[in-house]
């Protein structure tokens, strides 16, 4: 019998960050197991702590005796102890971080939150007598009805609570321990839409489902890429996957962006699984987290659909995960653990010997470039369900309306095509892109930007200090006044946002009803489905918005796209600026020809001859990749390296500066070959007063570093300064701003 338990305090705080070893007392050496909870005692305190692993020696001489058990089973399971380990190394974070990311809050809260007490009815309830004792026939009455229930349950329902002790005194009731939910009606049970069937796969969709179905029969973890152009019928080959798995006893994952988690997308899920499925979201509420969280501990609910955080969701014997738009940056959590959903899918994946299958129109260059040097891991389909076409997109050349004397942030043929939809009576989509913040410098008369000579991103503009500066590598340059490329004179920042559009519009179709959407707009909690319901009812004339408008919308009659300027992504000094320019354009022109009438995309740049802008106006993401690719080898950025930034905070610059230096000297140490960039001060260098400076590790194989980088940055915690200044740690950032 193990006599030494291994345990992570349950405490946000790198001091205890750290496995701690305590004797358990004999008489709980029979119950306690890993993954448990206990409590502790630490210093003159009690805390409450979780069991990695149980011990049968240890080389601490003096330990603490384990002072009670939280939990009468293991709140967790062994592959989520293993996955914590691997996702505190993987991602930098504190092991009570990475056990928390496990379990959703509300299940962690409270003393014994995994169980809860129940009255019910013995065998012997059925032949007992209760003709002289009406208050505990009632009693009993009440739980034939209602099946086992919480005694404060079964008085509140109007039970006499003397007479049920006294039914349980005479063993017509017992009281047992159960799961919350494992006794409830299922509230959802009315609420389910119309059973679905399967669709005939068509030719593409049917050799596609073939090889899954190959990759699902051998017993091997294995990672797919389903690529697919919009309505080519991903999603059909996704519900025919899971349904081949639930055939074979084993359950099935899919993830998608959070924002695609409409009622219709649930709905159309429970009806093809009806009562199998759990939705995992943050807008549920806890209790209703809790209720999905234990319909998937006890079985029930064998397919989990759920957004990031769903990829924990503790399914057992797990043969599928499917992650829908694996390309979008909502799988990545900006917050510790600063984790990927992918590369935790695909650890489980190869945990479970189950398939991992990525799908998406766009997929991430990462993505491609694995699938496609894997022999049998690339799936594509480049046909639509619908015989709707995809729609012709034209570029225009901004530069040239300026030469033409035209100043307006219409070009004369979004004008014209927007003329054409008032008259016609059909809907308009006009899109802006506010991430791109004014803060670089454009030349107007040949749209050149200035750019960093190593790292290929655009110059961020420093007006405090009248400098241009690269925010990788920490390079500076003077502001010009003349444009290096063109010598012209006509430099400028760039900028264009939501409400100067509108106004705009206004101008020129004072009759018409506009909706403008963007983060200023939708604050209110139901705003965004109230504003897309007006239009898609037909209710307004013209949409304005921000990305958020970009993603799922089904809008019929939209006939006409305008991207008022391309190039706010394309200018934002990130690496992957080309690539998330691609997906954004490839998405918006999405939003039209969706019904009968088609529809057309206007895109409006100073770029015309950019490969983002060019392939995606052609629909041609072949023709991106390679181009983007090339540029990514030549820069070393990934899929051919690992990013592994850390990020410096504080109120004061010095102190900031001099941590990071600090830091950064300790990594140029242990980085061996891996190219150190920085410290550099962050592109957003100044949030709510404190600034930001950053230093990035390139390199193959960053984990390999994982063990001493971690050491390191314990060292960083434990220094004496006058200053505490954060440290943010991210493996494989999405963004770097
Ligand atoms: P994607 O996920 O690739 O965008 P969907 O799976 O949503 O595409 O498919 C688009 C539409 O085509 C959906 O309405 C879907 O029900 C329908 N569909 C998919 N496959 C078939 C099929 N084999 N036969 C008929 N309709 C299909
Ligand atoms: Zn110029």
């Amino acid at each position: 019998m193990p006599q030494y338990a291994e345990i992570i305090i349950d405490l946000i705080s790198n001091a205890v960050d750290r496995p701690f070893h305590y004797h358990i007392p004999q008489e709980m050496q029979k119950q306690l197991k890993p993954g448990m909870r206990v409590e502790v005692p630490l210093g003159n305190r009690r805390c409450q702590g979780y069991v990695l692993r149980l011990l049968h020696e240890t080389s601490i001489a003096t330990l603490k005796d384990v002072s009670s058990i939280v939990d009468l089973k293991p709140l967790l399971t062994a592959e989520q102890l293993a996955l914590s380990r691997w996702l505190s190394l993987r991602f930098h974070c504190r092991l009570v971080d990475a056990l928390h990311a496990m379990i959703p809050a509300s299940f962690r809260k409270g003393r014994r939150p995994g169980e809860i007490k129940v009255v019910e009815p013995t065998g012997l309830a059925a032949e007992a007598d209760l003709k002289r004792a009406p208050a505990q026939k009632t009693a009993l009455d009440l739980l034939k009805q209602k099946g086992p229930l919480p005694r404060p349950e079964l008085i509140r329902l109007g039970a006499n609570s003397q007479a049920v002790r006294s039914l349980e005194k005479k063993g017509l009731v017992k009281i047992v321990t159960a799961l919350p939910g494992q006794n409830e009606q299922d509230p959802d049970q009315e609420l389910q839409g119309p059973v679905t069937r399967p669709h005939l796969l068509r030719e593409e969709q049917a050799a596609c489902f073939d090889r899954i179905k190959d990759a699902l029969n051998i017993n091997k973890p294995q990672k797919m890429l389903l690529h697919g152009i919009t309505a080519s019928g991903k999603t059909e080959i996704y519900l025919q996957g899971i349904a081949y798995c639930l055939e074979q006893g084993q359950t099935a994952m899919i993830l998608v962006p959070e924002i695609a988690l409409t009622p219709q997308m649930i709905e159309h899920f429970e009806g093809r699984f009806p009562g199998l499925i759990a939705v995992l979201h943050s807008r549920l509420s806890q209790a209703e987290k809790n209720r999905q969280w234990q319909q998937i501990l006890n079985g029930k609910a064998r397919v989990v659909l759920g957004a990031r955080s769903a990829v924990f969701a503790p399914l057992d014997r797990i043969g599928l995960i499917i992650i829908d738009e694996e390309h979008e940056t909502t799988y990545k959590q900006e917050e510790s653990p600063r984790y990927h959903a992918r590369d935790v899918a695909w650890w489980r994946a190869r945990y479970n010997r189950a398939v991992l299958l990525l799908g998406s129109a766009t997929p991430s260059l990462e993505s491609y470039y694995e699938a496609n040097s894997n022999k049998g891991a690339l799936l594509q389909m480049q046909e639509r369900v619908t015989p709707i076409q995809l729609p012709p997109v034209s570029v225009i050349d901004m530069r040239e309306e300026l030469k033409a004397g035209h100043r307006s942030i219409f070009s004369r043929s979004l004008l014209q095509e927007l003329n054409g939809v008032m008259e016609r009576d059909e809907q308009a989509l006009l899109f802006i892109n506010r991430r791109g913040f004014a803060g670089f410098v454009l030349c107007r008369e040949c749209g050149h930007v200035l750019r960093c000579s190593s790292c290929d991103v655009s110059l961020t503009l420093h007006m405090d200090r009248q400098v241009m500066c690269c925010h990788y590598c920490a390079h500076e340059t003077a502001v010009p006044e003349i444009c290096p490329a063109c010598r012209g004179t006509k430099i400028r920042y760039f900028s264009a946002g939501t409400q100067r559009v509108e106004e705009e519009v206004k101008k020129l179709y004072p009759q018409a009803t506009l909706i403008r959407m963007d983060r200023d707009t939708t604050a209110g909690r139901h705003a965004h489905s109230l504003y897309y319901r007006q239009f898609r009812e037909g209710r307004a004339n013209i949409l304005i918005g921000t990305q958020m408008i970009a993603k799922g919308f089904d809008f019929p009659n939209v006939t006409l796209v305008g991207v008022i300027a391309a190039d706010t992504t394309l200018n934002l000094p990130d690496f992957r600026a080309p690539e998330r320019t691609f997906q954004l354009l490839t998405q918006v022109a999405g939003r039209t020809a969706r019904g009968p009438r088609g529809g057309k995309v206007i895109v409006q740049t100073y770029h015309p001859r950019h490969h983002s802008i060019i392939t995606a106006a052609n629909h041609d993401y072949l023709s991106f990749y390679e181009t983007e690719l090339e540029n990514r080898r030549q820069l070393a950025y990934p899929p051919f390296s690992d990013l592994l930034r850390f990020l410096f905070s504080g109120p004061e610059e010095a102190a900031v500066f001099e941590a990071a230096s600090w830091l950064t000297g300790k990594l140029q140490e242990a980085a061996g070959d891996a190219d150190i960039l920085g410290p550099a001060p962050a592109s957003l260098y100044r949030i709510k007063q404190q600034y930001r400076v950053h230093t990035i590790i390139k390199g193959k194989n960053l984990t390999r570093l994982a063990p001493q980088i971690k050491k390191l940055i314990k060292a960083y915690h434990q220094r004496k300064t006058p200053e505490p200044v954060r440290l943010a740690v991210d493996f494989n950032p999405q963004v770097v701003l």
